[in-house]
């Protein structure tokens, strides 16, 4: 079954079993508990924490469209990142992308340096990570493209040299979604995603996931989600179910829009810089060609002073200044003083996050409505 049709008709293949009455929408469990029928008898439910059949629902769903092992659903994507991270203890070190997530490089700063794991922070698009590789290394930890500037990371390659020593391979995969990039295909161990982003894809759930790619890892997840209880609620869980039916057509039209978009910001004298992996002179251009099947719909650009970027967030309507990404609404964030507000001064320095940089998630509005509103603000004065 193609990808488009599995967002819609996996749903109705799992409901099956546990719904009679031919409902097409999954229904919301909303119990906390489930009657057992006897002593040292279930129902396959217990408590919601451990499962519920709406998060089950979704879990499934979305383990066939990355193809792993199991789905875990989050109540968000750091709670997500947070249960992974209980796979190591004291004593261990992780390489790191240098370009993460501002609230990812925020938990392994003050979370989980201080709960003795060490990090090292490498530009996986540029440098080689063998090196880096100790004895008590344990995983690599990337996102490609990365948040905010787009850096293309080898997901083959990387966890080909992570495999030879041993070690995890583990892949954020917000920025694409499993409809543009299947990270567990090209070798990583576990998959991580902020379901808050593409799946949910509507700007109203906060939810993650981690896909396993083997039943060792899924068991120590399954653990972890029952003991440290950071699970999805049913209704949000329904709420990115109804999300994926759209998944596929939501990031056609967003690629679209994403590419008049680009175009236009690389003409414009005020835009000094674009940073999209669908550009052909992107460093990492080839390799998502390679790995990708597609570039997104998050583009982020330099404009000519600070001045200018700011006038821009003031002056913005119709596109909302805002965090997150990947909704059906176009959103502007100024990662500066956004998502990557925690990080240290030199971090960003050494990323190019500046005082002049944008980032752009690209709704499903019609181009040229946003085209006109980017005209207007940065072309205004
Ligand atoms: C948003 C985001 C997260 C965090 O997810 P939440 O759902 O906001 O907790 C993690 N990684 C990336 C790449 C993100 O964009």
């Amino acid at each position: 079954m193609n990808f488009e049709t599995k967002c819609v008709h996996a749903q109705k293949d799992i409901s099956a079993a546990c719904d009679k009455t031919g409902a097409i929408s999954f229904p919301i469990y909303q119990s906390s508990t489930f009657a057992h029928p006897g002593p040292g008898q279930s129902t396959g439910y217990d408590y919601t924490r451990m499962q519920n059949p709406t998060r089950e629902q979704l879990e499934n769903v979305v383990a066939g469209l990355e193809n792993g092992d199991e789905c875990i659903a989050f109540s968000s994507g750091m709670a997500a990142i947070s249960a992974v991270m209980e796979l190591f203890k004291p004593g261990d070190h992780v390489i790191i992308d240098e370009d993460l997530y501002g609230g990812t490089i925020r938990l392994f700063q003050h979370v989980n340096e201080k709960n003795g794991i060490t990090f090292t922070r490498v530009n996986f698009s540029e440098e080689d990570i063998r090196p880096h590789i100790g004895e008590n290394t344990r995983a690599v930890f990337f996102e490609t493209p990365t948040n905010p500037m787009m850096n293309v990371a080898d997901i083959e390659k990387i966890s080909a040299i992570a495999h030879e020593h041993g070690l995890l391979c583990i892949v954020d995969n917000t920025f694409l979604s499993p409809y543009l990039q299947n990270p567990l295909a090209l070798g990583a161990d576990l998959v991580i995603h902020s379901e808050t982003k593409y799946l949910g894809g509507h700007n109203d759930t906060i939810a993650g996931f981690v896909v396993t790619k083997t039943p060792d890892l899924t068991e120590k997840l399954r653990f972890l989600i029952k003991t440290t209880g950071a699970a999805l609620a049913p209704f949000d869980s329904w709420l990115i179910l109804r999300g994926i039916k759209t998944l596929a057509i939501r990031i056609d039209r967003m690629q679209e829009n994403t590419a008049k978009i680009v175009d236009w910001l690389t003409k414009q004298k005020a835009v000094t810089r674009v940073y999209y992996p669908g550009l052909s002179d992107h460093p990492g251009h080839e390799i998502m060609k390679k790995q990708s099947r597609g570039f997104g719909s998050m583009v982020t650009f330099e404009v000519e002073s600070k001045e200018k970027a700011i006038q821009i967030l003031n002056d913005v309507d119709l596109i909302l200044y805002a965090e997150s990404l990947a909704g059906t609404e176009t959103l502007i964030t100024y990662p500066l003083t956004q998502t990557h507000a925690d990080v240290p001064p030199e971090f960003l320095e050494k990323n190019g996050i500046t005082d002049r940089v944008l980032r752009l998630s690209v709704g499903i509005e019609a181009a040229e409505d946003l085209i006109a509103e980017l005209d207007r603000v940065i072309n205004s004065n």
